[in-house]
């Protein structure tokens, strides 16, 4: 359990968005400060700086725990390689070096994904479980590992890239990572899409009903799909099931390779999941060891939370 009464700051840096928070025994206090992520990696330190300044003021926070897009060094001080959305020039700041000198506050930096898992873990839907990882599946697909209480992060901090598990050697689609045929390219909602415009186009034109009448298929969307689900769609119900089945592959090799008490899934792509099927399928499945899929509680607020515990984990 986290030190009581600590008062950690939890801040969330994405490509769209960054967010923060103080966090008091689990739980966000006061008002969550936000705004659209700059384009300039300048702005974004100098709005994290602000934010520490305005925050401590009320709270005298005691630790500084900092979620980010983008594989961290091994240390937890800052971002190395890539950084996702974010501006070039990101990688250059050291969070921990600015923050630490400008406050006296310690500071940790930790992967988004890395962070989110441990805020289900700490204080979500995988509370109690010593073994879990988390999957966020969104426009691409993350993950966070659990092993015995402990982040993996392996041995430079780009561990846990669930996404990048291949599923084939047949190099049908191209991955985000520059390689082919990774989970993320089929289980995130652009791998939702891209199998929707790929079946539709196996139907010949005269054949096409339901909501493929007089549909232009290039344009196809993960919201046509789920609409389509909705009122019985025979045709949604075929993409979203191979959607599932694209899910399961992944869920049935984090099964197999670290026998969890559960796995997470967060995101945007995880509200369209039946979990009790899911975990049908899954049982199905597994023939040794055997987990629970379970939605995630933390989840907008996951990095934050998962930062700040991380901090107090850490340093108190
Ligand atoms: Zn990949």
């Amino acid at each position: 359990m986290a030190p009581k009464n600590k008062i950690a700051l939890g801040i969330d840096i994405g490509g769209t968005k960054i967010s923060m928070a103080c966090v008091i025994d689990g739980e966000i206090t006061g008002s969550i400060l936000s705004r659209k992520t700059p384009c300039d990696s300048n702005e974004i330190l100098n709005y994290v700086l602000e934010g520490i300044e305005t925050l401590n003021y009320d709270f005298n926070i005691n630790v500084i725990g900092i979620a980010t897009a983008g594989a961290v060094n091994k240390e937890n001080t800052r971002v190395v390689g890539s950084t996702g959305n974010l501006p070039t020039g990101y990688s250059d700041i050291d969070f921990k070096e600015e923050i630490e000198n400008k406050f006296k506050i310690k500071t940790l930096v930790e992967n988004d994904a890395n962070a989110a898992a441990y805020a289900e873990f700490k204080a979500g839907a995988a509370i109690g479980h010593m073994n879990t990882i988390t999957v966020t599946l969104g426009t691409g697909v993350g993950g966070g590992i659990i092993v015995d209480g402990k982040l993996v992060r392996g041995k430079m901090g780009a561990g846990a890239e669930v996404g990048h598990m291949p599923l084939s050697w047949e190099k049908k689609r191209k991955c985000t990572c520059g390689d082919w045929d990774c989970w993320e390219a089929y289980a995130s909602g652009t791998g939702y899409r891209a199998t929707a415009r790929e079946m539709a186009a196996k139907i010949p034109l005269e054949l096409r009903t339901g909501i493929l009448t007089d549909k232009d298929i290039t344009q196809l969307t993960t919201h046509d799909i789920i609409a389509g689900l909705n009122q019985g769609d025979e045709f949604c119900r075929q993409v979203h099931d191979a959607w599932i089945e694209f899910v399961l592959m992944g869920l049935i090799s984090l099964t197999n390779i670290f026998d969890p008490d559960s796995i997470v899934l967060s995101g945007g792509m995880a509200k369209f999941v039946d979990f009790e099927d899911l975990n049908k399928r899954l049982d199905a499945r597994c023939h040794i060891a055997k987990t629970k899929i379970i939605h995630a509680k933390a989840e907008n607020n996951a990095g934050i939370l998962g930062g700040a515990m991380l901090a107090l984990e850490k340093f108190c």
